[in-house]
């Protein structure tokens, strides 16, 4: 059942869990994680960046949008736009059917970054679509997007509230020392900083973004902070890898045996994340 993430947000804003944010790719990622959100009765998001809008189609995205509705049943489930620099692909992703769209200002200066994010926030809102913002600048590489080591800015808590005063958007990505694209977890996160932010504004879901490279324990603490929605890609690619890798290295050609392998695991993967963010049952 496909709702907005503000739905998913008023619940979890005075809880003690997060919601996941799960990447996908193509049909087969997103059959994965529903199959996990029905099975764990969790809450979720299904994000799509602009890579796979460009690589599967705003087309074919609307079918899989419609399908995700109907196979989730009644378990609330998002479709949001990860990470959108463009006007044209924000309000693609909403006639598609999204029902959730991040805009990235992160680039920007500041006040360009509030302006640009205002204009976004206007328009989404005019037909009920809330908006993520990202203020400060997350390191890694997040598809076409990277950004290298010396330039990453950690979140100022005082461009934070400014940002969302100013902006209205419904939830807030910060850079706290997560990197997207790591395959090892050994991202560490500035606890202080994050709860700094939390303190100044209690009541916004600040949104954790590379959470790939952070540790479990470091996950469940980020909770605690105000993380209210984690955002998980590179686990579920390798998830998927793996899974493939094996059947083909079996010499299998059939693709639905070595997909299914693959979808699997993915499964598997989104499970263990909804356990750690205590996100089951809260249906
Ligand atoms: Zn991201």
């Amino acid at each position: 059942m496909l709702v907005t993430t503000d739905i998913l947000f008023k619940e979890a804003v005075n809880s003690d869990y997060a919601i996941g944010a799960f990447n996908i790719s193509n049909r087969e990622f997103l059959v994965a994680i529903v199959l996990a959100a029905k099975e764990s009765n969790s809450p979720l998001i299904i994000q799509v960046s602009e890579s796979t809008v460009k690589f599967l189609g705003f087309d074919y995205i609307s079918h899989l949008i419609g399908y995700a509705d109907k196979f989730s049943e009644n378990i609330p489930i998002v479709v949001h736009l990860d990470h959108s620099r463009r006007l044209e692909t924000i309000v693609g992703a909403i006639r598609a059917g999204f029902t959730s769209i991040m805009y990235d200002g992160s680039h920007l200066p500041f006040e360009e970054n509030v302006e640009s994010t205002r204009e976004i926030v206007k328009i989404s809102k005019a037909v009920g679509i809330p908006v993520e913002g990202e203020i400060g600048k997350i390191g890694g590489v997040e598809e076409h997007i990277k950004v290298k080591e010396d330039e990453v800015i950690y979140t100022s808590v005082e461009e934070a509230v400014r940002f969302y005063e100013l902006t209205g958007v419904t939830s807030l990505a910060v850079a706290i020392g997560t990197a997207h694209g790591m395959q090892k977890k050994n991202a560490r996160i500035n606890f202080q900083r994050l709860e700094e932010i939390h303190s100044k504004l209690p009541d916004v879901p600040l949104v954790l973004h590379g959470s790939s490279g952070v540790p479990k324990e470091d996950l469940k603490t980020a909770i605690r902070f105000g993380i209210k929605k984690v955002n998980i890609a590179t686990e579920l690619k390798m998830a998927m890898a793996d899974g493939i890798k094996r059947i083909l290295d079996g010499g299998a050609i059939e693709p639905r045996d070595y997909l299914n392998e693959g979808i699997e695991n993915v499964k598997r993967e989104v499970l263990n994340n909804i356990e750690i963010l205590g996100s089951a049952d809260r249906v």
